[in-house]
């Protein structure tokens, strides 16, 4: 094996869809190509959303597709060490709402980071203190965010990307959780932990990134590498959902559509095969190649694998 460490991390907040899975594939894919290993992680941190039985349906879905993987865990599993990362950061309780948030902006913003000025820096002694403060709502962790914090790396997909997170972003959210259990800390630090050397995820997690970057660099890591790549989307341009149609991988299980039928559609969909003839995701490997997925985002107008077409 080479050192290549890679994950699949999905969250159980609701069934894998084409979307999720074609970016699972390009994951699977690169590492495998680079005789890497993979590793799953159930991001199951996100109480409200998460949904019963998701993580066990997620898991039968891949299988059933055809990936595999080397290591298993657990995020709800890994309070206590999600803890002993906070006690090592410069974080701070905060107990403002989106609302209060979006009213401090000083000039209109667009896209969904907002800007935090810092309001409830040194505010609270702790997190018992804001939560009170701020009950029945739960406070947040903030990262404290040296002046002057310019980010930069070279996105194996999507290029070199630079942000000054002091000046755009400011003191970013953790996580909304007493012990740190919250995506942006959870992430960062299981990737640390983990020893993933490169993330291979969708391209809407790239403003979520540089603040990554800074996490790592803080707990005095050296960050992975990342690859970024175009989702799914409907005819509206919107990330895959409901709205579009049915594209629930348990969905095509259940009308009879075959793993190599939607493996062959994903490799079509990422240059690999000429056409969506079906491929098996093993069968795949010796043909990867990063440079052949196109960078615009994959319209789907109608759902494939119409009836009668298995
Ligand atoms: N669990 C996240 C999601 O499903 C992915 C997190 C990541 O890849 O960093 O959106």
């Amino acid at each position: 094996m080479s050192g290549y460490v890679g994950r699949l991390a999905p969250s159980p907040t609701g069934a894998l869809h084409l979307g999720n899975v074609r970016t699972f594939a390009i994951a699977w894919l690169r590492a495998r190509s680079l005789g890497g290993k993979m590793i799953m992680r159930m991001e199951d941190l996100d109480h409200p959303r998460d949904k019963p039985g998701a993580a066990a349906q997620a898991i039968d879905d891949l299988r059933w597709l055809g990936f595999d993987w080397d290591e298993e865990f657990v995020q709800s599993e890994r309070h206590p060490f999600y803890r002993s990362v906070l006690a090592q950061l410069d974080a701070y309780p905060c107990v403002c709402s989106r609302r209060d948030v979006e009213s401090a902006q000083s000039a209109p913003h667009s896209g969904e980071q907002l800007f935090y000025p810092g309001t409830c820096r040194g505010r609270f002694r702790s997190w018992e203190e804001a939560a009170e403060a701020c009950a029945p709502r739960t406070p947040c962790w903030r990262f404290r965010v040296p002046p002057d914090t310019t980010i930069d790396f070279d996105d194996a997909f999507a290029g070199h990307v630079a942000q000054d997170i002091s000046a755009t972003l400011g003191d970013f959210p953790l996580a909304r959780d007493p012990d740190g259990a919250g995506y942006t800390l959870a992430a960062t630090a299981d990737d640390l932990d983990m020893g993933v050397t490169e993330v291979v995820r969708g391209d809407d997690l790239l403003p979520a990134t540089p603040p990554q970057i800074l996490i790592a660099r803080a707990l005095g890591r050296e960050p992975p590498s990342y690859c970024h790549v175009p989702l799914v989307v409907g005819p509206d341009g919107r990330r895959l959902a409901k709205r579009h149609g049915d594209t629930r991988i348990a969905a095509f299980r259940a009308a009879g559509v075959s793993p190599e039928r939607i493996i062959g559609w994903i490799a079509y969909t990422c240059g690999l095969s000429a056409t969506d003839e079906p491929a098996s995701l093993a069968g795949l490997v010796g043909r990867f190649s990063l440079a052949a997925i196109p960078h615009a985002a994959v319209v789907i107008s109608s759902i494939p694998f119409a009836r009668g077409n298995h």
